[in-house]
């Protein structure tokens, strides 16, 4: 098990990793103070067939535990289900010394902590992950649901009191969702350093026989940066958005094809390679991207080649970071090395035409 603590300015919790860490989940449970007066398991209706009943068994021996489930998917990060959750945690009388467990993916953690943030203005949560996506989102403590026309414009910093990834839940998971969890991954060691791409070039040659020992190192490594990144600056005042790597055309391309035609992080793997061909222009640097093409088909990552110049940079601009009438961009002067440029639309329409093709 590897274990990693998180320093926030509200809290400090662990994140445990591995094969088996469920079986802490109990003792981590008893040893909260003041003492967890009722557990409420919110999951969806993917997940909770398939672990919701060894969740329980796992944190029954001294709580008393409700279940709520969501339907699957981005769907369910909506006003609606929220005020169902909230209604449910109502109906079960939760009170302040509740908890709250999501067990899930991104979408069950960023709903039921946003629940746990408001429901009787915040009670305590642990995320249990699901996906390998979910590295990225269990840690970092924002939570939100969308608006119908904007993706996590409702939510809040809110920290879990604990992370358990019980990395043997992800043995259900399709491969899509290995690509998309695992493009954050290489996204992670892109902006951390040379050594932990490398690393992954190294080592990960195809996502289906991925042996346990490597499923460890690489979510560790995910969760590492993410950490260390977010621990000095929790709040995205500053390098927090070099996390965004890859995610200015990844957003627009998941907004142009819809939501449900590719996942999120597919689309960002699309993002980080067209995020490092701009590098190498802008900068005038050599950051392998033939190889690292080459290393996303290997890995069979989409290629998105019938995308429209005008939409695509249309929907770019309209991310909330940009300012004025250029489009901010985070770039690559070096792996390790992220910067956040405020680039010119002609120059990245240029490229955008030459890179699609
Ligand atoms: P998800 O939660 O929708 O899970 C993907 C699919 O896999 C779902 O259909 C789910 O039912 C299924 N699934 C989950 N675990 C499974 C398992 N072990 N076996 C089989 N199927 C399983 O999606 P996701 O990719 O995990 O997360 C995406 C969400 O995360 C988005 O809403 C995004 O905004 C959010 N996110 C948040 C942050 C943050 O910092 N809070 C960061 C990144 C992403
Ligand atoms: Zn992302």
């Amino acid at each position: 098990m590897n274990v990693i603590t998180v320093n926030t300015s509200s809290k400090q919790y662990d994140v445990c990793i591995g094969f088996g860490v469920l079986s802490e989940l109990q003792s981590k449970l008893d040893s909260l103070v003041p003492k967890v007066s009722k557990i409420l398991i919110i999951t969806d209706d993917q997940v909770a067939p398939l672990y919701l009943e060894e969740v329980r068994l796992n944190c029954s021996k001294t709580n008393k535990v409700e279940h709520y489930i969501i339907p699957h998917g981005e769907k369910s990060k909506s006003f609606a289900i929220y005020e169902n959750c909230l209604t449910y945690c109502f109906d079960v009388q939760l009170d302040r010394n509740s908890l709250i467990i999501a067990l899930g993916g991104g979408v069950v953690g960023d709903l039921a902590g946003f629940v746990a943030a408001t429901y009787m203005r915040g009670i305590r949560f642990i995320q249990l992950p699901t996906t390998l996506l979910a590295h990225d989102s269990a840690i970092g403590g924002k939570v939100a649901i969308n608006l119908p026309k904007a993706k996590n414009i409702v939510g809040a910093f809110y920290q879990p009191e604990l992370v358990l990834y019980e990395l043997s839940f992800l043995t259900s998971l399709p491969i899509e969702e290995w690509r998309s969890g695992f493009a954050e991954i290489s996204k992670e060691a892109m902006i951390s350093s040379n050594d932990n791409l490398s690393w992954l070039m190294d080592h990960i040659l195809s996502l289906e026989e991925l042996n346990n020992e490597l499923v460890e190192k690489c979510v560790t490594m995910g969760i590492s940066v993410k950490n260390e990144i977010v621990s000095r600056d929790e709040r995205e005042t500053g390098e927090r958005a070099f996390l965004n790597l890859g995610h200015t055309l990844g957003h627009a391309i998941e907004a142009y094809l819809g939501y449900a035609k590719t996942t999120h992080g597919e689309a960002i793997a699309f993002g980080t390679l067209f995020s490092i061909y701009l590098s190498e222009q802008f900068f005038k640097v050599d950051l392998k991207f033939n190889e690292i093409v080459n290393w996303y088909n290997r890995l069979n990552y989409p290629v998105y080649s019938n995308l429209e110049l005008d939409p695509i940079i249309n929907l770019m601009k309209q991310d909330k970071k940009n300012i004025d009438l250029k489009i901010k961009y985070i770039l690559l002067k070096s792996f390790g090395h992220p910067v956040i440029c405020e680039l010119e639309e002609d120059f990245i329409k240029e490229n955008l035409d030459s890179f699609l093709k």
